[in-house]
């Protein structure tokens, strides 16, 4: 640990982003990679503490203080070493994770947390920029044949354990190309796909066989699959909606997220996609129903397709704009930050449940507004 008083020496300071005027008439990522001098400063700030929060509360427990202590001490190969022991991809969750880590990192407390996503993020770019992440082939192989379905991070990442240890290993997609959510469902202005296309190449490096175009269940019998290996992992996602089952919710104009956002990465891969099907808000007024990360997307969504206005419905009431953090750590603090995306323009309505979808005329089959009840919140 290079400075045991760094979180007292320097403040956080997050990596830039593109400002919303210039990033919303373009598709790509605008949050930028910390510069290395950058991130070595942000990792001082860390007290690589006796019980790390951060990484109990990490989804893929990465080994956060010990990396941000690397990275203090400017060894930037040996804190890859310790990221990719835990993490396959850390240049997807460096750019889309919601880190739950940050909210538990002890320094929220009284200040604000390690920037501990954006020097992940700096780490794995790194390490792509020095050569240091190439295939893994497995030293000997094993005779035994595991079908993976679905090729989302959690299809992909499953296959490249397995490949490594040496099984043979196909992943079966029913998309055109591989990626599942990372390529269809986030937009590019989180994440761009040459950052898949580039992970793609080493597990085809490693030995990992694509399949893409094929649904298994219709394209190929489940049993015929089962019967030819030895394992088979279903990986394959949800890609249920959540339909909102109120008077109108089958008009025309109302679509799930994921129709949307798949379309739009369809689109920018370039694929065809037909006149009737196409769902394109340029010059409409676009209501967004949720406000997790899906909705958000939808919201950048739209306002890169030049909507006219975007509004954002939530259901639950407006966070408090400072809470006391310790009534919540290390777990999420409800607390007010603002959204990328308002920055673009996106306009909320908070604690409002949608009760009905209307319409201009009974001879007309397509939405044209909804009614909204008011919440009230109460403590149970
Ligand atoms: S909780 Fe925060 S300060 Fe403590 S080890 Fe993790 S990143 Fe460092």
């Amino acid at each position: 640990m290079e400075d045991p008083v760094g979180f007292m020496r320097y403040r956080r300071h997050e990596a830039g982003k593109q400002h919303a005027r210039a990033r919303v008439r373009h598709w790509h990522e605008y949050e930028q990679i910390m510069p290395l001098d950058h991130a070595t400063i942000q990792s001082r700030r860390c007290m690589d503490c006796g019980t790390p929060h951060c990484h109990a509360y990490c989804p893929v427990h990465n080994l956060i203080p010990d990396w941000n202590s690397l990275v203090s001490e400017d060894d930037w190969h040996a804190a890859w070493q310790q990221l990719e022991s835990t993490n396959n991809f850390p240049e997807f969750t460096g750019r889309v994770c919601a880190a739950p880590c940050e909210d538990a990192c002890t320094l929220s407390i009284r200040s604000r947390a390690v920037t501990i996503r954006s020097i992940e993020l700096a780490v794995v770019e790194q390490a792509w920029q020095s050569g240091w992440i190439r295939p893994q082939p497995a030293s000997r192989k094993l005779f035994r044949r595991v079908a993976v379905i679905g090729s989302g991070p959690a299809g992909l990442a499953c296959a490249q354990q397995l490949v490594r240890a040496g099984y043979r290993v196909t992943v079966y997609e029913k998309a055109n190309r591989a990626g599942g959510l990372l390529r269809y469902g986030i937009p590019d202005f989180r994440l761009e796909k040459p950052v898949l296309e580039r992970r793609l190449a080493q597990l085809h490096a490693e030995g990992v066989r694509f399949r893409t175009g094929i649904h298994v269940g219709q394209d190929l019998e489940f049993e015929a699959l089962h019967r030819n290996s030895h394992a088979v992992v279903l990986a394959c996602g949800s890609e249920q909606p959540r339909p909102l089952d109120v008077p109108g919710c089958s008009l025309g104009g109302i679509h799930f997220a994921m129709d949307y956002l798949v379309q739009q990465n369809r689109r920018m891969a370039g694929d065809y996609v037909s006149h009737e099907l196409e769902l394109d808000a340029g010059g409409k007024q676009v209501v967004v129903i949720g406000g997790g990360d899906t909705g958000s997307d939808c919201v950048g969504t739209a306002i890169r397709q030049d909507a006219r206005q975007v509004m954002q419905v939530q259901y639950h009431d407006r966070p408090p704009d400072h809470v006391d953090n310790l009534c919540y750590w290390p777990g999420p603090v409800p607390e007010w930050h603002a959204n990328d995306h308002d920055d673009e323009g996106c306009r909320h309505v908070w604690a409002y449940d949608t009760v009905a979808f209307t319409r201009h005329s009974a001879l007309v089959d397509q939405v044209d507004g909804l009614t909204l009840q008011k919440l009230r919140w109460v403590k149970g």
